[in-house]
Order: structure tokens, then C-alpha cells, then sequence
């Protein structure tokens, strides 16, 4: 082990004894006691020593390799070291692309701070590479997804639209205005080729993955360029999702309202035929409205403000990432919504129906949901 601290989280003493790594509440780690010959030791661990040149070192600052081992060991536990050096193979893959790699430094940096153990960073996002995500729309918000996630280093985005870009698609991070009058689909595979940071790792995930085929959907984000077909999603369209198990999220911005999520875990949480199955326990009256609205002939305007439609696409990208990265982002099972002016951004726990043939009523949702607002979601029944 090559161990480093963290280089991402500020340092700084809280009194004599006790440093803080961190400044905000949620990474931040308070280490002490700590004397002024163990801070010293502390500027040793770069990353280019290995233990038997630390110990070596240490003994200049009167520390014997007992104590440098309980030193690195309680950094260690509190997650603030990591190692250059691991990650396993496609770890080590992805240092010798030093182009790439310098491009990923903040991300790598902000993967350390979330992810405690030596290493971790590093191997989420070799991880990434071999990772398979489609985005469904390619309009101010899909497209913007697919050029985040390809830029945060998944190795295959593909974007799915139709039709030919217009005006209105034109979005900084998203198409830009020479994609006009080209086939969307077209545009976006261009943006997400332009903001990959370099170029795509296919050969070797082909050679790693099974009989040479391509690997599975790790991931669909429904981003469609009108709002309600991923804010009143089709239980139909959602249907072959549900049966191949492929966790997808909804995202868009419908009549200036931006919303982000449910993130579905299939057969694990609330898909589109429980929200659809919802709705219409609650409300008696909606299965007339939607079937007025998805009928509609007369297409509205899509009422979606430049600054939201960024904001949705970055924190849907965001709890994609978070999602392919291992973790369960907020939006498993629930819906955030903010709209115009105030931007206040709410959530909405959305729960699995029993009658609903996706089985994910009755079996325990992601770890990270909280049981508050739960009450007016009591299943019925
Ligand atoms: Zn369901």
C-alpha cells in the first residue's frame, strides 16, 4: 500500500490536538488526539511512499512501526486514505490513460470523499467504463443527461429520439445550435462522442463481457422531450423494463415544474403501473383527465425554462451516477419535484401497489429510505 490522504478534504486543527478533515457536515472527519510529531507524520503520506519508506522516515520523528501502523490503520477507518495503487485491473487500465484521468481528477477526487475505502474512487470509476447506460430523449434534458454521463467516464451512452432537432433543443451542455435541422439521434451521439473524455474503451469491455456480445442496460434514464410522458409514465412502455429487471429513471420538465426521479428498482420499487394505479385510487376522476391529455391532438408548448431543464439534467445525471456507482440515490421510490419561481425543491414517496403485476409491494425497499412520509402512503388492502 502506497497510502495518500485524501487530497480532496481541506485539513486544518481544531485546538492543539484534534484535526478536522473536511468542512461540510456530511464528509467532514474529526482524528484526534493527535501530537505535533504525528501532524508531521501526517506529510508523508503523498502517495509516493510506500510502508517500509514510511516507517524508515518515521523514526526522524520518533515514531516507532507500531505506531505508524495504528496511525494509518485509524485513517484508514475513518476514510481518509486512500491508495494509489489499487483497484484491481481495470483500475490500473485506466492510470496509464493519463489524458483521461487528468480530465476525471475532480471527479475522482469528489468518488474519494464519498467512498471511504483505499481505493474506492479509483475503482468506481474504471468501473464506469464498461458500464452501459441509454437515455431515452435527446431535447434540453435527455440530451444534457447523456453528455454528463458520458463525461463522468460510462463507456456507452446511448441516446434514443426521432425526428430532426430544432431550435428549441438548443441547450448549453445539450445539442448545440449546428445540430439544427439534423437527426437528433445523429446530434447526440456526436455530443456524447464530443464529451467523453477521450475515446470510447469498447474493445476490452467487449473482450471482458459475455460470448462477446455487448453488456446489459446497467441503466435507462427516461428523459423524453415532452414532459408528461415521464411525469405520467405509460405502465406499457415501462412493461419490458420491468420484465428484463433494468432499473430505469424518469426525469423531465413538464409546465414549469422540473422533477427528477422515481429512480425503479424492478420488482424492488414503485414502477409506472403503481404511480398509474395510485393516481387512480386517489383521485376517481383521474383516468378521464389522463386519457384527455394523452389524446390531446393539439401538442402543447413545452413550458420549460433553460436554467431547470439544466438543473433537472445535472441531478438526474447526478443520482444516475450515484446509482451506477453503487449507492441508493434519493430518488429510489421517490420523486422530487421543483417548480417556478420558487424552486423548492419537494419529494413525493411514491409506494409499490399491490395490484400492480411489477411484485414490489411487499418486499423491503432500498436501505437508504427514511419512514417519514409514509403515513399518507399506507397501503390499502
Ligand atoms: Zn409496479
Amino acid at each position: 500500500m502506497h497510502p495518500m490522504l485524501k487530497p480532496a478534504l481541506r485539513r486544518a486543527w481544531r485546538g492543539r490536538g484534534t484535526v478536522q478533515f473536511g468542512v461540510t457536515p456530511a464528509h467532514a472527519v474529526k482524528v484526534g488526539p493527535m501530537d505535533i510529531a504525528t501532524g508531521c507524520f501526517l506529510e508523508l503520506l503523498d502517495g509516493t511512499r510506500g510502508m517500509p519508506l514510511l516507517y524508515e522516515e518515521a523514526r526522524t520523528l520518533d515514531l516507532n512501526a507500531r505506531q505508524v501502523d495504528t496511525l494509518v490503520m485509524r485513517l484508514v477507518d475513518a476514510g481518509l486514505i486512500d491508495d494509489v495503487r489499487a483497484g484491481g485491473a481495470p483500475a490500473d487500465a485506466l492510470r496509464k490513460r493519463a489524458d483521461v484521468l487528468e480530465r476525471h481528477r475532480p471527479d475522482l477526487a469528489s468518488l474519494s470523499v464519498v467512498h471511504p475505502e483505499p481505493g474506492g474512487g479509483m475503482g468506481r470509476l474504471a468501473a464506469r467504463r464498461s458500464m452501459r447506460v441509454q437515455v431515452r430523449g435527446a431535447g434540453r434534458v435527455g440530451a444534457a443527461v447523456a453528455a454528463v454521463l458520458s463525461g463522468s467516464g460510462v463507456g456507452r451512452v446511448e441516446v434514443l429520439d426521432g425526428g430532426c432537432a430544432e431550435p428549441g433543443d438548443v441547450a448549453p451542455g445539450g445539442l448545440p445550435a449546428s445540430a439544427v435541422g439534423e437527426r437528433r439521434d445523429m446530434a447526440a451521439r456526436q455530443l456524447v462522442r464530443r464529451s467523453a473524455p477521450g475515446p470510447a474503451p469498447r474493445a476490452t469491455a467487449a473482450a471482458a463481457g459475455q460470448g462477446g456480445g455487448e453488456p446489459g442496460l446497467s441503466l435507462i434514464v427516461v428523459a423524453p422531450r415532452d414532459g408528461p410522458s415521464a411525469y405520467l409514465p405509460d405502465p406499457g412502455t415501462a412493461e419490458p423494463w420491468i420484465s428484463s429487471g433494468t432499473p430505469h429513471l424518469y426525469a423531465g420538465v413538464i409546465e414549469a415544474t422540473g422533477f427528477v426521479g422515481p429512480l425503479v428498482l424492478p420488482g424492488g420499487t414503485a414502477c409506472a403501473g403503481c404511480l398509474d394505479l395510485r393516481r387512480r385510487e386517489r383521485d376517481p376522476q383521474w383516468p378521464r383527465m389522463l386519457a384527455q391529455w394523452q389524446s390531446g391532438r393539439r401538442s402543447a408548448v413545452q413550458a420549460c425554462d433553460l436554467g431547470l431543464a439544466t438543473a433537472v439534467a445535472g441531478l438526474a445525471a447526478a443520482h444516475a451516477l450515484a446509482f451506477l456507482d453503487g449507492e441508493l440515490p434519493m430518488s429510489t421510490g421517490t420523486r422530487w419535484e421543483a417548480a417556478l419561481p420558487l424552486l423548492d425543491w419537494r419529494s413525493e414517496r411514491i409506494g409499490a401497489h399491490l395490484d400492480c403485476r411489477c411484485g414490489a409491494a411487499g418486499h423491503t425497499e432500498g436501505v437508504r429510505t427514511s419512514g417519514a412520509g409514509t403515513a399518507h402512503d399506507t397501503m390499502a388492502g
